[in-house]
C-alpha cells in the first residue's frame, strides 16, 4: 500500500510541474491573477462585474468571463486589478484608476449594449 501512495504523490508532483510549465508558456500573463487569494479574487471579480463588458471592444464577453489578451482586454486589465489589490488599494481606488486609464466612462450605471450598430 505504501508504494501506491508514493506513486500517487509522485504522479501529482509530475502533474503539477507539467501543469505549471504549460500554463507559464501559454498564459504567462495570468500569474498575477492566478496568484490572488480566494478573498482577493472575490474583490477582483466584484470590480470586473462593475466594469461589465470586456473593454477591448473585440469580444462580446463580460470582463469577468473574458480571458482575451487584446489591448485593453481581459489579461491587461485583470493583471492591473490583481496588482492593485495586492498593493492594498481599495476597490473604489482601483475602479477610479481603471476608469481614468482605460476611459471606461461612468461605471455607476450599467452600460447598455448599442443594438443599432
Ligand atoms: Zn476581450
Amino acid at each position: 500500500m505504501k508504494k501506491i501512495s508514493i506513486l500517487i504523490v509522485v504522479l501529482i508532483a509530475v502533474f503539477l510541474l507539467v501543469g505549471c510549465q504549460t500554463s507559464n508558456q501559454q498564459n504567462k500573463g495570468w500569474q498575477e491573477w492566478d496568484s490572488l487569494t480566494p478573498s482577493q479574487r472575490t474583490t477582483a471579480e466584484e470590480i470586473t462585474n462593475v466594469i461589465g463588458p470586456c473593454p477591448c471592444n473585440q469580444c462580446s464577453l463580460t470582463l469577468t468571463d473574458c480571458t482575451c489578451d487584446h489591448p485593453q482586454g481581459a489579461l491587461e486589465i485583470k493583471t492591473a486589478i490583481a496588482e492593485d489589490i495586492k498593493s492594498g488599494k481599495s476597490k473604489d481606488d482601483i475602479l477610479e484608476g481603471l476608469k481614468e486609464k482605460y476611459k471606461l466612462g461612468d461605471l455607476e450605471e450599467a452600460p447598455e449594449l448599442d443594438i443599432s450598430k
